[in-house]
């Protein structure tokens, strides 16, 4: 059901149940304010009657017969009798003159001295009277047409109009409901109208404040966030492309070189080293591109398992010997309390070795003594990592553009590398909810510090 529909039903119904609500209670009122009304008209009747029958020593029953029709304030139907103390009728206004109470009503009458209700269709009031000679029993009884016609009307007039109301709260609400969502149809008009090929596309600016315009606004910001990341993306596969072309360009160039004519042993070994290297390479960016796949995916908590960070940047280190012997990775641990539980860290063994080797690795390559000072420091539940170098440092400029997929720094322009490793690493770091910085001066070296929430319940174990 569509919203508009929704909102038009809800509104007429609402306004429906309203307009019932309300005419009950008016037809209430009125119908109460009405018989009350003509029960102070029977009443006093009554006690004029009566009155006049027992306090006035000219006037008699035959006398008051006669003032009775001559009255122009009867009621229609109306009937009045007096009974005196024993119950006897002593007046009546009626031409059923022998017509005589009910002895057991009149008892009740006698003993809570009024009473107000209706019989056969007539209201009686009936009243225990003490005068200033007599007592007597008044029962006076009257057809209250006149007020149960209006009541009729009245409630003709509030049927006939909370219909009409109901008919015109439909029309109401529908354009009122129209009116208030057709920014929802212009905005709805406008998405669709963005498509892949034209994700420059924004939606109109509302100046106003209300959530409509909200919603515009985080719309446009979102289609700034996917456009972004589109271009992104775009970039990284082209950037990707490129960077296996190469090599695998090189490996065949140099392939077909050599099938040309027969060289002597010297001559292939020189050109099967090449086309190794240039292997490994294609190998190595496949790997960082694999991993970097799996940094960016969610990797999970529960994959997690309990790891301590002293123990991975010493195999971390040795990796790096492995590759390059004259590098130098120093382990300054010192002023570090290596019992503190707080080493420990909930993270995938594998990756967060991959993102120190990195770290390291650029420390010994960007640097002119191919060392790295690696640092380990606590505070506030995070351990600090730091990779120290001498280096040659990294341009102001470019510090954040470092940790894009496939950025090389100015510096590195001999120096190899595929401009992965601090993208992976950055991935990699985020996934264990920590953050990385750096700080560098050209020529004096540079900092990255890592930083990683550790396991403060292995601390509280403990
Ligand atoms: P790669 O090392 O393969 O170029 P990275 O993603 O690891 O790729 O690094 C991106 C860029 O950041 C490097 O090209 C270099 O310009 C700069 N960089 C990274 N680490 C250092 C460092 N320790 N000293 C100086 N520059 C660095």
């Amino acid at each position: 059901m569509k919203i508009r529909t929704k909102l038009t039903g809800l509104f007429v119904l609402s306004l429906s149940i309203i307009m019932i609500i309300l005419s009950s209670i008016i037809y209430v009122l009125f119908s109460e304010y009405s018989q009350a009304d003509f029960y102070s008209r029977l009443e006093s009747k009554a006690r004029y009657t009566v009155n006049l029958l027992l306090d006035v020593s000219e006037v008699d029953s035959i006398l008051l017969n006669k003032i009775d029709r001559v009255s122009k304030q009867n009621l229609i139907n109306e009937r009045i009798f007096i009974y005196n103390d024993d119950y006897k009728l002593i007046y009546s206004n009626g031409k059923r003159n022998n017509y005589v109470a009910d002895t057991l009503f009149l008892q009740e009458i006698k003993e809570n001295i009024e009473y107000r209700g209706r019989i056969n269709n007539a209201e009686v009031y009936a009243l225990y009277y003490t005068g200033h000679l007599d007592k007597a029993i008044v029962v006076v009884s009257a057809e209250d047409v006149i007020g149960f016609r209006k009541l009729e009307n009245l409630k003709k007039i509030l049927v006939l109009t909370s219909l009409f109301g109901v008919f015109l709260s439909f029309f109401a609400s529908f354009f009122f409901v129209k009116n208030a969502l057709s920014p929802i149809q212009s905005i709805i008009h406008e998405v669709n109208q963005i498509g892949n090929s034209n994700l420059y596309l924004r939606l109109s600016r509302r100046y106003n404040r209300d959530e409509i315009a909200q919603l515009t606004n985080t719309f446009n910001e979102m289609l700034e966030r996917i456009e972004l990341s589109f271009e992104a993306q775009k970039n990284f596969i082209s950037n990707a492309s490129h960077e296996l072309k190469n090599p695998l360009a090189a490996i065949i160039g140099q392939l077909n070189v050599v099938l040309l004519k027969d060289r002597d042993t010297e001559d292939y070994k020189k050109i099967i080293t090449s086309v190794l290297e240039d292997i490994n390479s294609v190998s190595s960016i496949s790997n960082k591109l694999l991993l970097l796949a799996k940094a960016s995916s969610d990797i999970g908590l529960s994959n997690f398992t309990l790891l301590r960070v002293d123990e991975l940047l010493w195999k971390a280190r040795n990796e790096i010997l492995k590759r390059d012997e004259e590098s130098k990775v120093n382990m300054v641990f010192s002023n570090y309390n290596f019992d503190a539980p707080n080493l420990s860290v909930r993270g995938n063994e594998l990756l967060l070795l991959t993102a120190f080797v990195n770290l390291m690795d650029n420390g010994c390559k960007f640097s002119f003594a191919k060392s790295v000072n690696v640092l380990i420091d606590y505070a506030d539940s995070q351990l600090l990592i730091s990779f120290i170098d001498t280096g040659i440092g990294i341009d102001k400029e470019e510090l954040k553009m470092i940790f894009e997929p496939f950025y090389r720094g100015r510096n590195s322009v001999n120096i190899k590398g595929h401009g992965l490793g601090l993208s992976l690493v950055s991935k990699i770091i985020a996934q264990h909810g920590g953050r990385i910085t750096v700080n560098s001066e050209i020529n004096l070296g540079s900092e990255f510090t890592v930083q990683l929430p550790v396991d403060l319940k292995i601390g509280a174990e403990n």
